[in-house]
């Protein structure tokens, strides 16, 4: 097996094994191959897990924040030493071409952990002038965290949670997809290596019952968990049993709204990045793509031509742009999306196929003449496959890139900079791009409004969401009592 780990779990500042837990196979999705054994977590590994959590956390909380970046800075040239190693690892576990890994995965994971290494020291406190008193405020870690990962970009997932929780002076229980275990297991290696004391970051792996108990466990003081919104309702629920904070990164259906006076090539660069990158399998994707009248047909026929020369081939053939989908289960489901497109009259445009005899492979798949009702511009598909739909003037395409449950991102390709913030501002997203798509730097917070989540991940405001605020008053002068 080309990708077997030293043990399944990493538990305490080490790798561990349980052979008693239900065997999880990890599955290179170009061939089919089996590239890792591993097994998911038993109650005995999630309970070392969280002991060790809970034993760890208060003296890594105690340390002054500059040595606590100093570790996540070291672990961030660790993982940029290993980037080659890295983004193989994580090509073999999801499929995505190594053209995207080696610049999207571990490099943005060590991004976030410089970011929120090089901030850990300047996490603080107010002050507040209360005439003859004054108050203060303390930026306190949460204790013993939880963090959950989809399958799409496992070891960026893990970052963007470890490296803030960790700066702020939590401690972590991470849980990867069972689809894609591997590289958070060399995450937790790095940091081990980087200084990391030992418990602080722990991997368990597992499926969604591992998932369930660790985000029930008591001992549990917050959870953050990036994947699906029937997922996310469950996750929410059980933590709002405990009255106990969430962060839910959750799905989308984005708009991607394309107005006459854009710039053609720059709009169609965003549409592709918006549907194709990674296969489509993104979150914040911007799959119900509004062009505007005057120049739909030119745009699709760009689109078309475009779509059309993307490589689809071996995911480490470094020319390769597009790679199979993470999993014979994706497959099918996206497979089923473009036969009910089909049916419900979509115009397909190009693509609409799997392809190749093996893998799973799907070619970039656009429609064209959607319409709002149409399930293709509804529900999250999760693939390379791009809705486009057509509208008239501002007021309309806003009120329909809305017109949707979730609210994950959002962007607008125009010209004119005036429309283009006026319409920013009326869209309900969470994030948003102007003349660009899928950008997203460790310094922005990302997150989504309404169905597609809760709380923000990176920049300044994620260190809100790893930490709660106490106040303390203080009293200076003698006591008022009035009895
Ligand atoms: P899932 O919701 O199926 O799974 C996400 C994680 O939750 C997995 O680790 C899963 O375990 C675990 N899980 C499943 N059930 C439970 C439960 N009851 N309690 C606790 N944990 C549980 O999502 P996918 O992995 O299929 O990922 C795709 C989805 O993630 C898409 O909807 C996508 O939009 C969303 N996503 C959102 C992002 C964002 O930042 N907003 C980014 C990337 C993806 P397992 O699957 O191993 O059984």
């Amino acid at each position: 097996m080309r990708a077997q780990p030293a043990a399944s779990h990493f538990v305490d500042g080490a790798f561990r094994e349980d052979t008693a837990g239900p065997v999880i196979r990890s599955v290179y999705p170009a061939d089919g191959s089996v590239i890792a054994e591993i097994h998911g977590a038993t109650p005995a590994v999630l309970d070392a897990a969280l002991s060790a959590a809970v034993r760890a956390q208060p003296d890594w909380a105690a340390r002054r924040p500059v040595e606590r970046g100093r570790v996540l800075l070291r672990a961030a040239e660790i993982l940029r030493a290993r980037n080659a190693e890295l983004a193989e690892l994580e090509t073999l576990d999801t499929g995505k071409p190594i053209a995207e890994t080696l610049v999207a995965d571990a490099a943005s994971g060590a991004e976030a952990l410089e970011y929120f290494g090089g901030i850990a020291a300047a996490i603080t406190g107010q002050t507040i002038p209360l005439g003859n008193d004054f108050a203060y405020t303390l930026r306190e870690p949460f204790g013993v965290c939880a963090g959950i990962g989809a399958w799409n970009y496992p070891i960026q997932i893990a970052c963007w949670k470890a490296a803030p929780a960790l700066a702020c002076g939590n401690a972590l229980v991470f849980k990867p997809s069972e689809l894609t275990p591997l590289s958070a297991l060399a995450l937790a290696e790095a940091l081990a290596q980087a200084g990391l004391p030992a418990g602080l970051f722990s991997v368990v792996q597992g499926d969604g019952a591992v998932g369930a108990a660790l985000v029930g466990d008591p001992r549990v003081a917050k959870v953050s968990l990036t994947g699906s919104v029937a997922t996310g309702r469950k996750v929410y629920t059980t933590t709002a049993e405990g009255l106990r904070p969430a962060t839910m990164e959750l799905g989308g259906k984005s708009p991607l709204i394309v107005f006459d006076d854009a710039d053609l090539e720059d709009a169609v660069s965003g549409a592709i990045l918006g549907n194709f990158y990674s296969a489509g399998q993104i979150c914040s994707n911007g799959t119900r793509v509004f062009v505007q009248d005057g120049i739909r047909e030119a745009f699709l026929a760009r689109l078309k031509a475009r779509a059309e020369a993307i490589r689809l081939g071996d995911p480490l053939d470094p020319a390769t742009q597009m790679g199979p989908l993470a999993s014979a289960a994706q497959t099918e489901r996206v497979l089923g999306f473009i036969e009910r497109a089909r049916a419900a009259g979509a115009r397909l445009v190009t693509g609409g196929t799997r392809r190749g005899s093996e893998g799973c492979f799907v070619s970039p798949t656009v429609f064209a003449d959607v319409t709002d009702a149409m399930e293709i511009a509804q529900e999250e598909v999760f693939g390379p496959v791009m809705a486009v739909l057509g509208f008239s003037c501002e007021t309309e395409v806003i009120a329909r890139a809305n017109a949707s449950p979730y609210g994950l991102a959002a962007g607008v390709f125009t010209r004119d900079l005036a429309r283009a913030h006026r319409v920013v501002a009326r869209l309900q997203a969470g994030t948003c791009w102007i003349n660009s798509y899928n950008i997203t730097p460790v310094e922005m917070p990302f997150g989504g409004v309404k169905a597609s989540g809760l709380g923000r991940e990176n920049g300044w405001a994620a260190v809100e969401h790893w930490t709660r605020v106490k106040s303390v008053h203080v009293g200076l002068g003698s006591v008022d009592a009035p009895y």
